[in-house]
């Protein structure tokens, strides 16, 4: 017996509803484990590869931060999210190409990938000329190999990437990203590395707080670390394929 369209739909809702509610609690005790208030951490919601139709069980669920990391995808649900009613907030947090910033001008309300000069330049200018401002954030890498291919400017550029932001017309710098190694055994090193970076760099940027950091499998370490933006897809949509 097959379910009906609307069977299948509340099947997903009470699905999403549950996931929701176990990555609350695992949030909860990172914070309570880590001594964080957890009034400090958000949990923006990484829809990739999932429908537009999760998007929508998720707002009713009460959340409002959506990440994305393709632009085609970025479009295509917060266009669809905003045809339904204001009040989400979208995340791009996948590496982007210039050629593509349009896009994400018009549809993201802050770009967590920021790692070039370039790409500082031409967000920018098509912010301005979309008439918007974007909060952004200087992403790092913590890699210790540079062709890891998952973007972020060396540790050593840090502080000229952010200057470039902190001076644009329409970008907002408002904290740092930073994706951690795969290999769980290098994730210490790489927390102590991006503590000390962020240090520095809240130094220099007293209001730019955000720490975007921590996904499904290192969320507690990242709550540890200090994160303020946890970045959760597979632990809240359940599996996703690998990205080709
Ligand atoms: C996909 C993605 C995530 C979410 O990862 P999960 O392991 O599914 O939680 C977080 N950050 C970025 C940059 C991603 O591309």
């Amino acid at each position: 017996m097959s379910q009906t369209p609307s069977e299948s739909a509340a099947a997903r809702h009470a699905q999403l509803a549950a996931a929701w509610q176990r990555l609350q609690q695992r949030v909860a005790a990172a914070c309570t484990a880590a001594d964080v208030d957890p009034q400090a951490v958000r949990v923006i919601a990484v829809t990739k590869t999932f429908p537009a139709a999760d998007v929508a069980h998720l707002r009713e669920l009460g959340l409002v931060d959506f990440g994305e990391s393709r632009v085609a995808e970025l479009v295509e649900k917060a266009s669809a999210a905003a045809a339904s009613g204001p009040g989400a907030t979208w995340h791009f947090v996948g590496q982007l190409q210039t050629n593509k910033v349009r896009d994400v001008a018009r549809w993201a309300d802050v770009v967590h990938s920021v790692d070039r000069a370039r790409l500082v330049t031409a967000l920018d200018r098509a912010a301005t000329a979309a008439g918007r401002r974007i909060a952004v954030l200087a992403q790092v890498s913590l890699d210790a190999d540079r062709g890891s291919g998952r973007g972020g400017v060396p540790p050593e550029e840090l502080p000229e990437l952010a200057a470039r932001i902190a001076e644009s017309k329409s970008l907002d710098l408002r904290g740092v990203m930073a994706i951690s190694p795969r290999d769980p055994q290098q994730r210490p090193a790489a927390f102590d590395l991006l503590t000390g970076l962020v240090s520095q760099f809240r130094s220099n940027h007293p209001a730019a707080t955000w720490l975007s950091a921590g996904m499904s499998g290192d969320l507690e370490e990242a709550v540890a670390a200090g994160a303020t933006h946890l970045r959760v897809g597979r632990d809240l949509l359940g599996y996703r394929p690998p990205l080709g």
